[in-house]
């Protein structure tokens, strides 16, 4: 479900034709729905009302502080992974009680900021971190709170590049260790396990991998519990998929069920991390056509967006669905969509069916809300794009676009 829909032959986000948004404001182009948004977390959200819980939006998705705002109003909490992240939720001002920090990575200072902060708990992801988050918080005399992050060993059927909780995963604990990490976790002073916390992969799109995981931590629940530890918090992390093509993902109510049934009579408080499902399909990216050109081999549509806009392409092999602003009806004809950035990886789509497009329309790339603009780069010093926020008929800028400055500003 979303708001970008075809009205007297022309793509629009919600109230407001696509290609007056272009003109506007140039291409490539971010362009979110704010109402897709809203849509798209309260239906996740609700799906979970019959249980205590929180729904943490993962902020690495789509991490525009203004995004975040609004998806506070809505009474979201965040999942971030860097100190940065923590400075974007905070400066949206989402209650710090509402803030879970992921990452197999964390830093001493990021550690004492999110201590400073007054976060709800780190997902702690080694024995390491847990030393040096009980030592950081000993110096603060402060008391961390924390899961730890367990690795179910569950394959999420989904992209290499986004499966976290194999064994072979750089993620998360093995149950077998987490018991020791739990034990160890118990001594410190700094230190008061209150979760626990599993995140198996990104754009599942089937739910027995959650479910698999789900029932192989709450075994390992059972035997904290029967050690005496006890906590309150099940943090069952993100992943759930979106369709991008043909992906027929379980729906956010579905989940939610399988979900609370298994959990509802043990007390605990969820944690869910959605990313994907929230903002994929809030967000489109506008492009023009620059040139076509015809080889022997291939036809390519050249266009002005490229890999530094929008990398899963290049990066997953992922599908992004291409459709013209203003459809022409024209015949199709097998493409490579591809940027201006000087590597052959830079493609957006290969061997697509498009429709004869030519030099100056306007291509709309959909479902590029998560993990569009947040992985975005300058590469090639290629500015990066505009973000605009529709809600309605009215659109703002949410980030402007980069200038030549910007470029240079930090190098002289
Ligand atoms: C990336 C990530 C998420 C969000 O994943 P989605 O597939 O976008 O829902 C949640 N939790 C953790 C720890 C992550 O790394």
């Amino acid at each position: 479900m979303h708001h970008f829909e075809y009205r007297n032959g022309e793509l629009y986000a919600e109230d407001v034709p696509v290609r007056q948004l272009a003109r506007e404001y140039g291409t490539p182009l971010y362009i979110y729905s704010s109402s897709t948004f809203a849509h798209h977390f309260k239906a996740f959200d609700s799906a979970f009302s019959s249980i205590p819980h929180c729904t943490c939006f993962s902020v690495k998705a789509c991490s525009n502080v203004n995004i975040l705002r609004l998806l506070g109003s809505l009474g979201a909490g965040m999942d971030i992974v860097s100190g940065g992240e923590l400075h974007r939720a905070l400066a949206a001002g989402i209650p710090p009680e509402r803030i879970v920090y992921s990452g197999v990575g964390k830093k001493h200072a990021e550690i004492r900021q999110a201590l400073e902060a007054g976060i709800l708990m780190f997902n702690v992801e080694s024995m390491q971190e847990l030393e040096r988050i009980a030592s950081v918080a000993g110096e603060m005399h402060l008391v961390a709170r924390i899961s730890l992050r367990v690795n179910p060993d569950v394959d999420p059927k989904t992209h290499p590049y986004i499966s976290t909780g194999l064994k072979k995963n750089k993620f998360g604990l093995d149950l077998e260790q987490s018991l020791k990490a739990y034990r160890r976790a118990q001594e410190l002073d700094g230190i008061e396990p209150v979760g626990i916390d599993c995140h198996i992969g990104s754009q599942l799109t089937s739910i027995e991998p959650f479910i698999e995981a789900l029932d192989r931590v709450m075994r390992f629940y059972e035997t904290l519990k029967s050690e005496g530890i006890n906590i309150t918090y099940l943090d069952l992390g993100g992943g759930l998929g979106i369709p991008y093509h043909a992906e027929e993902p379980p729906h956010p109510v579905e989940y939610g069920r399988v979900v609370s049934e298994r959990i509802k009579d043990s007390g605990l408080t969820l944690i869910l991390e959605p990313g994907r499902v929230i903002a994929g399909n809030a967000g489109i990216l506008v492009t023009e056509v620059v040139y076509t050109k015809d080889t022997p081999s291939k036809h390519f549509v050249i266009v002005d967006a490229a890999m530094n806009d929008l990398v899963r392409p290049s990066l997953y092999q992922s599908y992004h669905r291409i459709a013209e602003v203003q459809p022409k009806g024209r015949p199709e004809r097998n493409v490579d969509v591809v940027g201006p950035i000087c590597e052959s990886g830079d493609f957006l789509a290969q061997d697509r069916d498009l429709p004869g497009v030519e030099q100056g329309e306007l291509l709309a790339l959909f479902s590029a809300g998560a993990y569009g603009f947040s992985m975005s780069s300058q590469y090639n010093s290629r500015l990066r794009a505009a973000e605009v926020l529709v809600e309605g008929s009215t659109a703002r800028v949410i980030r402007r676009r980069e200038t030549y400055a910007d470029l240079t500003a930090l190098e002289e």
